[in-house]
């Protein structure tokens, strides 16, 4: 039993959720930094682990597929969501099953396909930033139904440092790029101006 069904709906909205925008970003910031296909290829799998859960849901819903659950008054009783996306949520959702995962992978690439590891890093930013009130993290799933009662997303204590770290975070990014695109480039020059002549 999740103590969702304890505490009731709490007076939130749905986007008290984390925004899925800002998992693909800090994933892709912290581990696709190499090049650009790189960036995009973390980005996308920071996405992942809400994609193949809620996104079903909402993908559903506008084929009319599934009834659109009502956020109207703050989030829904977690029963009103269909029960596939529960198990898609627990499996998306598992820092165990990303571990598995991500070490299956290294195994047979021989090497750390360090991308992956976005969906890791969604995993555990998830894990304060929901609570009991609305599909809380299940890291253990499937050894333990642990999850820990953390704050709502949306909460501006939780959301605008979010925002502050994610732009120095860009900031500082960018910055570097730019420096490495000149010091490069600057690099070059130097080096052929220095050649002897031959
Ligand atoms: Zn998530």
């Amino acid at each position: 039993m999740t103590s969702a069904m304890v505490k009731g709906p709490s007076p939130v909205t749905q986007k008290e959720q984390m925004d899925i925008l800002s998992h693909g970003l800090w994933g892709a910031i912290a581990f696709g930094r190499n090049n650009r296909p790189s960036f995009w290829l973390a980005f996308v799998i920071g996405l992942a682990p809400d994609l193949f859960s809620f996104g079903i849901l909402w993908a559903a819903v506008l084929f009319g597929l599934a009834d659109k659950p009502d956020f109207s008054r703050g989030t829904p009783p977690e029963s009103s969501i269909p029960s596939y996306v529960h198990h898609l949520y627990d499996v998306t959702h598992s820092f165990i099953v990303f571990m598995l995962v991500f070490l299956l992978v290294w195994y047979m690439l021989k090497r750390p396909f360090w991308e992956l590891a976005s969906w890791g890093l969604h995993v555990l930013v998830d894990v304060p930033t929901h609570s009991h009130a609305f599909f809380a993290t299940p890291v253990l799933w499937p050894l333990s139904g642990w999850k820990f009662d953390g704050w709502q997303w949306m909460t501006p204590a939780i959301l605008l440092p979010n925002y502050v770290l994610l732009s120095l975070a860009y900031a500082w990014f960018l910055t570097r790029r730019c420096r490495d695109a000149d010091s490069s480039a600057a690099g070059v020059n130097p080096m052929k101006a220095g050649r002897p002549p031959q």
